[in-house]
């Protein structure tokens, strides 16, 4: 019963009745969807899961539910996919569904989803519910999104020439983490955008929306692991080097609190920005802004050559500078 109530909770939160892309939501053993004419389906699926993706003592609830949802969003933005629908699977310690305490905080994981779903657009059209065999709550997200068939943004599309595009400010995710580590704090949602870059990251659906419908960008990808491990990726699908320079990279706020080399490996390695890194003709007049985030050129793509690095730093005094990949990797022992 408490698993039934539990979906059912999560159906009337989340009913997908309106949605025009879901035809049979929550409910019945398979989800029916309905992509419109012209356009291929986008799925992307990523775990988030505790004590690796997020602590319970140093992540709210809300957001822990937010940053599950950021991070299939920040995906589909990075294809320029428009958000259709999504599904969640849930593994759960069971006092969070026997005790008050335990609900309490699974009700404030779905507000946190909930209201970061709500700007986008989508529901929930199912997922599965199961007791979780550690004492760690673990959860799986897939989402779902659209493309006009064809157009979607790949990573692999990049050419010489091309210049290198970043949204928003980099460094910032890992600045407010390493804050919330040395103080052993929470901290609660602010009303300011972008105020929270660790805690409430805003993935730029609308910017990759808007370079897939106008045609903009040659390829992009979204910064979930660094700059220089996706750049890197970016790179090795389009076969193509890149130049970054280090005095054009946007630093959030907040890593510009840090020290400047600290602020520099926060925007370089600390990855969870969910910024969009992204390629476009050097002849393409781009706007200072897309969707209302800021647009800055930091770099451009060169041909690939035995003896170049896949990317060079080109520092402030005109020095160049191998940049390995430094980025999150899992398996890498840290
Ligand atoms: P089955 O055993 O046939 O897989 P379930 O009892 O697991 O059915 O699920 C019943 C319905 O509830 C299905 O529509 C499923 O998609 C949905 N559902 C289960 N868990 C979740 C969840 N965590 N989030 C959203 N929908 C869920
Ligand atoms: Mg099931």
């Amino acid at each position: 019963m408490r698993e039934l109530a539990l979906i059912e909770q999560i159906r009337r939160d989340f009913g997908s009745a309106g949605s025009r892309a879901v035809a049979l939501g929550i409910g019945d053993d398979c989800a029916i969807l309905r992509p419109p004419a012209g356009t291929e389906v986008l799925v992307t699926t990523d775990f988030t899961l505790e004590g690796r993706h997020f602590r319970r003592d140093l992540h709210s609830p809300e957001s822990v539910g937010h940053r599950c949802l950021a991070r299939g969003l920040s995906d589909l933005a990075a294809m320029g996919a428009t958000p259709m629908t999504a599904f969640l699977s849930l593994a759960l310690p069971a006092d969070l569904v026997t005790t008050a305490k335990g609900r309490g905080w699974i009700a404030r994981f779905f507000r946190g989803l909930r209201s970061l779903a709500g700007r986008h657009d989508i529901t929930l059209a199912g997922g599965d519910t199961a007791q979780s065999p550690a004492d760690a709550i673990l959860a799986d997200i897939v989402l779902l999104g659209t493309a006009p068939r064809g157009r979607a943004l790949r990573r692999s599309g990049a050419k010489p020439g091309d210049a290198l595009y970043v949204t928003g400010a980099l460094g910032g995710a890992a600045a407010e983490l390493s804050s919330m580590l040395a103080h052993n704090v929470n901290p609660a949602k602010g009303s300011k955008a972008g105020e929270h870059p660790q805690t409430f990251p805003e993935p730029r659906v609308g910017v990759g929306q808007a370079l897939l419908r106008r045609k903009l960008a040659t390829a992009c990808i979204d910064i979930s692991d660094g700059i220089s491990t996706d750049l890197a990726h970016l790179c090795r699908s389009s076969g193509v080097t890149a130049e970054l320079e280090q005095a054009a990279i946007p630093l959030h706020p907040l890593a510009s609190k840090l020290s400047p080399a600290a602020a520099l490996s926060a925007a370089l390695h600390g990855g969870e920005d969910y910024e969009l890194l992204f390629a476009a003709p050097a002849s393409v007049r781009m706007p200072r802004q897309l969707s209302g985030v800021p647009i800055t050129r930091i770099g451009q793509f060169r041909h690939r050559q035995a003896t170049r690095p896949l990317i060079t730093l080109l520092e402030p005094d005109g020095s160049r500078a191998t940049l390995e990949p430094q980025g999150w990797e899992h398996f890498s022992g840290r």
